[in-house]
């Protein structure tokens, strides 16, 4: 399915001219209307004119997230105020917020690409779309609100939290597509089946899109056999555009990157050198088309990998592996860099225990100490010690063969991790290292 074939499965060359032509827009537009980015590009000296191809694109200076932030709250807005018809903000953890503007355009151009996404996994007009990601600031309940309601399709903006309330929609509307974090998704289904007595594979639930926190191939099987849907990747960030940024396809092999606006790069997280397709690294992107707020080379610091041959669904636009971690989450541990993911990973593989996980970090004796606190099932729970002490040991084991460090895993009894309506708080860091 299609929401825009021609463009969708456009000739690879014919996108490069597209790219090429719309890059040297943006450019020069910044340079003009953007003070911050005139500057840098003095800096670096290099002017509009220096880009004759898309390679060129690698002299043009990163911009980075500290680098919004010295421009709170419109300084990196391309065009005045009055232009601007909504603003967004991403939650930061330390200081103040990044601020992203849209104008009229920009909007429109957010419910295309969010359209494109929605419609390739097979979301039509009939569909009853409840839109659990929060609405707000966050750009997550109106980024798939406009793509919804663009294709035609009945919306449900439920917002995020209210669980029980979410259960009863979902019954009662009889609704089709959920979009939310894949966490959520798989407490929507812990709860409804303990607390309310629902099997959420029971009802008309088809498709999910999940996205904003990271998740793996074994969690996602989880929430397809637990909701019995098609469960989707999507990928996007506020600083770019919000959700819609990138998708899966049927194939659910990658994420199809909308290419024609989002300019996509790989670069080595260290140096910023870029990276040849098919290595991974850190994803760069740059906003082609966007009006109130156009991005630069913004620095994701998302770890994937870039693939461009044709996909099986006929799309010829770039595809991203789903996201492994962030640059700046990785955890270094005793020397060796490991990611939350990979921890997820080993635990799923394991029968016996829950997809609810912590991650502490201590430094007793100035060396590292991971400890990884795991839910165990109510069966193995009501087990005997010996079951429990076998069961953690294999975890253990597990967990060091896919991360190469050795860690302590604690089993904890059921529900006793804390669940979130939102991003999962994965790692808890008690070393204070600066
Ligand atoms: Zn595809």
């Amino acid at each position: 399915m299609f929401w825009d074939q021609q463009l969708e499965c456009i000739e690879p060359e014919r996108l490069r001219e597209v790219q090429l032509q719309r890059l040297k827009e943006v450019v020069k537009r910044v340079y003009e209307k953007v003070p911050f980015y005139r500057k840098k590009f003095d800096e670096a000296g290099i002017k509009p004119e220096d880009i004759r191809s898309l390679e060129d694109i690698k002299h043009l200076p990163f911009t980075s997230k500290t680098d919004m932030r010295e421009a709170y709250p419109f300084g990196l807005f391309a065009v005045p105020l009055s232009e601007i018809v909504e603003i967004h903000t991403s939650s930061g953890t330390t200081g103040k917020p990044v601020v992203a503007g849209y104008t009229v355009k920009d909007i429109a151009l957010w419910a295309e690409v969010m359209a494109r996404c929605l419609v390739m996994v097979g979301a039509t007009k009939d569909d009853i779309v409840q839109i659990a990601y929060g609405y707000g600031m966050f750009t997550g309940g109106l980024g798939f609100h406009y793509g919804a309601q663009k294709i035609g399709a009945t919306v449900v903006p439920a917002s995020a939290g209210n669980t029980k309330r979410q259960i009863e929609l979902m019954k009662d509307f009889g609704t089709t597509f959920l979009a939310c974090t894949p966490s959520y998704a798989l407490y929507l289904t812990e709860y409804a089946k303990e607390e309310m007595g629902i099997d959420l594979s029971t009802l008309k639930l088809r498709i999910g899109s999940f996205g904003a926190e990271m998740w793996t191939e074994e969690m996602r099987k989880e929430i397809e056999r637990r909701m019995g849907i098609k469960a989707y990747n999507v990928y996007g960030l506020t600083e770019i555009i919000g959700p819609g940024v990138a998708h899966e396809c049927p194939a659910q092999q990658g994420l199809h990157v909308w290419e024609d606006h989002f300019y996509p790069e790989i670069i080595d997280p260290e140096t910023g050198e870029p990276l040849p397709e098919g290595q991974e690294g850190e994803l760069v992107l740059t906003s082609l088309t966007r009006e109130g707020m156009p991005m630069i080379r913004f620095r994701t610091r998302d770890i994937t990998t870039l693939h461009r041959e044709k996909c099986a669904c006929g799309r010829t636009l770039a595809k991203i592996e789903r996201i492994k971690g962030r640059s700046d989450d990785m955890i270094k541990v005793r020397g060796v860099m490991i990611f939350p993911y990979q921890i997820e990973q080993a635990i799923l593989e394991v029968q016996g225990v829950e997809p609810h996980y912590q991650i502490i970090l201590t430094r007793p004796h100035y060396l590292d100490e991971v400890e990884v606190q795991v839910e165990m099932s109510k069966e193995i729970f009501s087990d005997d010690v010996k079951t429990i002490e076998t069961l953690r040991k294999r975890l253990e084991k597990k967990i060091e063969q896919t991360v190469g460090v050795r860690v302590k895993v604690t089993l904890v009894e059921p529900k006793s991790i804390p669940r979130s309506e939102g991003k999962a708080k994965r790692i808890i860091d008690k070393r204070n290292l600066k």
